[in-house]
Formats: structure tokens, C-alpha cells, sequence
């Protein structure tokens, strides 16, 4: 052997290796991977709120023989349950063979998404234009230039002056109509909006929904486009205008997920920040049986917002799930609780940015995560600071990152974006103010929170891989 071949083993084996998960999959498992996403497109089709979504789960997490949690009398390892809170927030729980006491296995996402919310008082009709619109009031993080010109459904729930329940989907059948916010000509952008910071090329209030431009027949009526469009949705719905503001109705783009390249080795859709890590998780405990520790996938609403409200993550819902569980051990004590938890161990499933090629210079290339090279063991989020943030324990890293070159999970670790660039939060400082271990751990995905979120199939099929390693797992 030469002194150069010596001194590249040496290299080789003390350097850290970050390969994509494509560079050596066979045939097998690349369709492995391509089915998986085919599932997963459906889901993003299907759950475009935070309701569809829980309601998609629950209704599939039945057909594998989950039960409500109060329906059971008596849990043993093995049994499957779920817990529902408000349509918006849900976990599915399997017993495990030890007592839940010794602390329990977390996979927490989110599964709400940046959107545009109506207002209370939403219809209106301008006179000059002679349309009817809806003012809107746009929900977490949007980029608001890019929701302009697209097709856009509008999902949700309304209740009448009865309090009679109406669902609404309008946008998703390629017959149904749909909804735009009409930008500005170039011909005359050059002041309006020429002049104004890339943030600022749209404002919240230009968002104002086109919903309608005929009038309707009748001379006594004074506003006939706005009145028009209220009668077309009384037929339809009964509803009238006054039920607006006792609904929650969700601007979401109107399209499908679509494969993304010519390999078709992306996935191009709205909603994957969190959706990606919600079917993961999803799936991930759907196939963890008779698990050693109890095995928990909670779908948490408003991460986009910050994680208020009694449906976020900052709720007491985990308290009060764990509580719940815990009565079937004879367990009720508070101390009895905390200290559960405080033995648990979670991962705070949530996506982090991949390198956009375009835009490399936001990130800090050694410590970005590359799109296809697996999950992200996202140490710790935050921003300009570290303010925020989780962070991870080092002994925690160390029992995550083995467990997944055990299992032969494709992994990686990443941070967000280079020091100063930015920043954002997830749900894993909230899990763990409940003093559960807790590690952020997702795929990347690129252009995050707009219309048209980009991942790797490779990435998500290790994400589901990942979350069922950590759920059947025993940390020693
Ligand atoms: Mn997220
Ligand atoms: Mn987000």
C-alpha cells in the first residue's frame, strides 16, 4: 500500500460521510420509495386544513383498528386508541408491553398550514370595479406575492343563524369554480408597486378574494354583485351574511401534489410544512405493533401561528392525554403525570429548509441540509441566538442519530440557515418545557410555506422510516 492510499483511509474513515439516499438504491427500493409517495400525494389532496387532516387519519387510523380512548376500559399492550381534540388536534396512541408510568415514545407534528384566512365580515362589493370580493386575513408566515394569480379553493366550516353545521369544498372537482386574488398589470405596476420592498409587493389588505362579477336580477337591489354572489351561496348552503362570522373558512390552493422533475424524484404541493411529517408519523405507528414503550403520534394545530390556543402544542392537551392514559395503571396523581412525561422522549417532527440551489447563499453550506440525503436531525432551531430554541442534550443526539444507523435510517443533521440570516421555531420547546427529551427531526423541503412546497420522495419515505425506528425504540 502507498502512503497516499493510507492517508485517504484515514481520511475515510474519520470524515463524516452525508451521501444521498439515491446514489446507491437499486431498483427495489427506489420503487419502495415511489409508492410511498404515492400515498402521500393523496393525503396532501385530501387534507388541505388542519379538520381534513385530522378527519383523514382518524377515519383511516379506524380502518387499522384504533378506538377512542374512552371506549376502552382497560388498555394492555398492543391496544390501539386515539384521542380527538376539537377536529384540529388528535393522537394515536399503541400500548406498549412496559408501563406507560416509565415514560412514553412522541412523534409530534403539526397539521395546520400557511394559508389565507377570510375575515369576519369578509363580502363586499366595489362599485367601480363592479365585483364582489372577500377581505381576508392571511395565517402564519406567507410570502403574500405568491398567492396571487393561482387558482384557490375555499374550505372550512359555517354555522347558521340556526347553528345548523355547513362544510364547505369549493375548488377541489376540475368542475367547481374557483377563487383568485387579481394582481396588478406590469403596464402599470411601475409606481404601485415598482417602488415598494419585495415584502411589501402585496398587502395584507390587497388580498381581497374574487368571488364575484354578475349581477343579480332585480331592480330593488341596491349592491346586485355582492347580493348576487349572497344568493347563489343561500341556495347552495343556506347560509346568509351574517354566518361568516361564526366559520372558519380557509383559502388553500386549489391544485393537486404533482411528481416534480423528469425523474420525478420531487414532490411539488401545498401544505407539506407539516403535512410531510403528519402522514409520516401517521403511517409510521400505523405499522408499530406490540411496541416496548407506549408509542404516540400527535398531530398538533397552529405550529404556523406560534402553538397558541387549546389546540397548539402550548395546551395541556399532552398533560391531559397522559393523564388519561395513565388512569389505566391507577395512576392519578399530578406528580404521577409530570413524572411520565418527564421519562418520555419525543421527536418534534417538523420540516427544515433544503439548499435551494438558486439561493445557497442564506445557508451556511456545511451545516445545510441537501434535498435526498435523508431526515434532518435538526439540533436546535431558533434564531439569532439561539433564542427559542429547544436544543438538544448531547446524550439525546447521541441516542437518535444510533438509533437511525441502526436502523438504517438515511439521516442527516442540519440547521436552519446561517447565524444571522433568520430564523423559526417548532413545536420541540413546547414538548419539552413538559421536561420529554426532545430533538427536531424532519425532511427538508424548499420554497417552504408557499403554494407550491418541494420535496424528495427519498426524504419522506426516510422520514416514515425514522419516526417508526423512534416509536418501536427503548433508549437504555
Ligand atoms: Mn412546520
Ligand atoms: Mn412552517
Amino acid at each position: 500500500m502507498t502512503e497516499k492510499k493510507k492517508k485517504k483511509s484515514v481520511e475515510e474513515k474519520l470524515s463524516l460521510k452525508n451521501e444521498s439516499v439515491w446514489k446507491d438504491a437499486d431498483k427495489k427500493t427506489i420503487k419502495e420509495i415511489f409508492d410511498y409517495a404515492e400515498g402521500y400525494k393523496e393525503f396532501l389532496n385530501e387534507a388541505k386544513t388542519e379538520r381534513e387532516a385530522v378527519a383523514h387519519i382518524i377515519s383511516e387510523a379506524e380502518k387499522l383498528g384504533f378506538k377512542p380512548l374512552d371506549s376502552v376500559k382497560k388498555l394492555k399492550a398492543g391496544d390501539k386508541v386515539y384521542v380527538v381534540n376539537r377536529e384540529k388536534n388528535a393522537a394515536l396512541v399503541v400500548i406498549g408491553k412496559k408501563p406507560i408510568s416509565e415514560g412514553v415514545n412522541l412523534v409530534g407534528s403539526h397539521i395546520d398550514a400557511p394559508r389565507v384566512d377570510l375575515k369576519v365580515h369578509p363580502i363586499y362589493e366595489d362599485s367601480d370595479g363592479e365585483m364582489a370580493l372577500f377581505k381576508t386575513h392571511y395565517y402564519g408566515g406567507i410570502k403574500k406575492y405568491q398567492w396571487v394569480n393561482i387558482p384557490l379553493a375555499i374550505h372550512g366550516v359555517i354555522y347558521t343563524k340556526e347553528g345548523k353545521r355547513v362544510d364547505m369544498k369549493i375548488g377541489e372537482d376540475d368542475s367547481d369554480e374557483v377563487f383568485v386574488f387579481a394582481d396588478l398589470l406590469p403596464h402599470l405596476a411601475r409606481k404601485t408597486q415598482g417602488e415598494r420592498k419585495g415584502t411589501a409587493v402585496i398587502e395584507g389588505e390587497e388580498l381581497n378574494l374574487l368571488v364575484g362579477s354578475m349581477p343579480i336580477d332585480d331592480k330593488e337591489t341596491k349592491a346586485k354583485i355582492k347580493t348576487n354572489v349572497l344568493k347563489i351561496l343561500n341556495d347552495r348552503f343556506g347560509i346568509m351574511e351574517e354566518d361568516f362570522l361564526r366559520a372558519e373558512l380557509e383559502i388553500v390552493p386549489a391544485w393537486k401534489a404533482r411528481d416534480v422533475g423528469f425523474d420525478r424524484g420531487m414532490v411539488g404541493a401545498y401544505g407539506q410544512d407539516d403535512r410531510i411529517c403528519g402522514y409520516t408519523s401517521f403511517t409510521a405507528i400505523a405499522e408499530v405493533k406490540k411496541p416496548e414503550r407506549t408509542a404516540i403520534s400527535v398531530f398538533f394545530d397552529k405550529e404556523e401561528i406560534g402553538s397558541d390556543g387549546n389546540t397548539g402544542a402550548q395546551s395541556n392537551f399532552l398533560v391531559i392525554l397522559m393523564a388519561e392514559l395513565l388512569k389505566h395503571e391507577g395512576n392519578t396523581a399530578m406528580f404521577d403525570v409530570l413524572d411520565a412525561l418527564r421519562r418520555s422522549m419525543a421527536l418534534s417532527a417538523d420540516v427544515d429548509a433544503g439548499i435551494n440551489p438558486t439561493y445557497k447563499n442564506v445557508h451556511d453550506l456545511r451545516n445545510a441540509a441537501k434535498i435526498g440525503h435523508g431526515i434532518i436531525v435538526t439540533k436546535f432551531t431558533g434564531s439569532g441566538g439561539k433564542y427559542s430554541s429547544n436544543d438538544a442534550h448531547a446524550e439525546y443526539m447521541s441516542f437518535v442519530t444510533r438509533l437511525f444507523n441502526e436502523k438504517k435510517v438515511p439521516w442527516q443533521a442540519g440547521e436552519l440557515g446561517k447565524v444571522d440570516e433568520g430564523g423559526g421555531g417548532t413545536i420541540a420547546k413546547y414538548i419539552s418545557q413538559h421536561g420529554v427529551e426532545t430533538v427536531d427531526c424532519g425532511p427538508g423541503v424548499i420554497s417552504m410555506h408557499s403554494p407550491m412546497e418541494l420535496s424528495s420522495k427519498a426524504d419522506i419515505y426516510a422520514s416514515h422510516l425514522a419516526y417508526k425506528a423512534f416509536l418501536e425504540s427503548v433508549w437504555d
